[in-house]
């Protein structure tokens, strides 16, 4: 709704650009755009050069569009994953992930933490072929330090490192020496109506998949990693794809990129900031995650108990939308995100109103 900020998690609040792009697009026809034409390849170059630019990804690597992450946590497991998976569970989301790897008929092991906690436990596991890491548990707001994931490429060096960053980017900078693959949807952390997956992928990926090949086993079809390559190399995809979206996430990586990452990232920090203190010394309500060192950034979650109600109607009248809490936490949290389309001043407003609820 407008005049309505919406801080849940997911569809999130659209970055204030992105009506005008909209409108633009129509104008242009993007709508109705053949995906096999000139101007598509450049709307595809567009967004894919803007995502390798934005996040600092290396040349090895290769950007695919899907139609959401949850069609990467399937076609991951269906294209790197012969046998063996490994999963840090702590929360709904990374679940999710773990039960498509034995959905997809593979035998995923899981190391799990109750919710709210980072991992402190990592013992080995024989034959490993993709670690599956949830950088931000987006149902419980903790996110894993880099150290956390850069340890793997030397625990498993034989093994892919896969990262799902739905909830967190373009916050996080990776060290992509240190994982394989990448992904996230844009109706999160990017301001974007949803129904767009971004699949980010190094050669080692594309070489598992193509061996999984070799060997008999399926990778699917129209969206397994060669097939996307193969249409990639030429800014194409290969089934018609939501090119409105395309459009619009170079469009807005453009907006990012004009304000600067470092800025973001910036204001982000700020952001957290003043919402974690708030929560801190707030009376009624407190920050779920307890530890420091594993909060999110850009997911903030609040235990709110039984007053939840009551702080949201507060938040509501004062145009500011909490996320519920997930799932079973529905009546008892609050969530808060954190991205790029939520301005300072709406934090700070935030923060505010949650002061005069006492
Ligand atoms: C939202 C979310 C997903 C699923 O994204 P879809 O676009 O709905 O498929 C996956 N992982 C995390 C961490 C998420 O927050």
């Amino acid at each position: 709704m407008k005049g309505i900020v919406n801080f849940t998690p997911g569809p999130s609040q659209i970055y204030f650009t992105v009506e005008d792009h909209v409108r633009n697009a129509f104008r242009e026809g993007i709508p109705s755009l053949s995906h096999r034409t000139k101007e598509f390849e450049k709307i595809s170059m567009l967004a894919t050069d803007g995502v390798k630019e934005l996040l600092g990804i290396p040349s090895d690597f290769h950007v695919f569009f899907t139609s959401s992450a949850t069609e990467i946590w399937e076609r991951s497991i269906q294209n790197l994953v012969a046998h063996k998976s490994l999963h840090f569970v702590n929360g709904a989301f990374s679940k999710r992930y773990f039960e498509i790897a034995m959905q997809m008929g593979k035998t995923a092991r899981k190391i799990e933490v109750p919710a709210g906690h980072g991992f402190s436990d990592n013992p080995d596991e024989a034959d490993i072929e993709l670690v599956a890491l949830t950088h931000n548990e987006t149902s419980t707001g903790v996110s894993l330090p880099m150290g956390f994931i850069n340890q793997f490429r030397d625990q498993y060096p034989n093994a892919l490192i896969a990262v799902d960053a739905v909830s967190s980017l373009p916050y996080p900078q990776f060290d992509f020496t240190k994982i394989d693959t990448l992904f996230f949807s844009v109706q999160k952390g990017f301001g974007l109506p949803a129904g767009l997956g971004v699949w980010i992928v190094n050669d080692r990926c594309i070489a598992k998949s193509e061996e999984l090949l070799n060997k008999g086993i399926s990778i699917g079809s129209y969206h397994n990693l060669p097939s996307l390559l193969q249409h990639a190399k030429k800014n194409q995809t290969p089934e018609t794809p939501n090119v409105l979206g395309i459009y619009l996430l170079g469009k807005v990586i453009g907006d990012f990129l004009r304000r600067g990452i470092q800025v973001i990232r910036k204001e982000t920090e700020y952001k957290a900031a003043i919402l974690y203190q708030a929560l801190s010394v707030h009376e009624k309500v407190s920050p779920f995650v307890v530890n420091p060192s594993d909060r999110s950034q850009t997911v903030i979650v609040a235990q709110s108990n039984e007053h939840t109600k009551a702080i949201t109607q507060h938040l509501a009248a004062t145009g500011l939308q909490a996320g519920d809490g997930y799932g079973e936490k529905k009546a008892t949290q609050l969530r808060f995100a954190n991205f790029p389309a939520h301005s300072k001043e709406q934090f700070e407003k935030l923060v505010d109103e949650l002061g005069k609820f006492s």
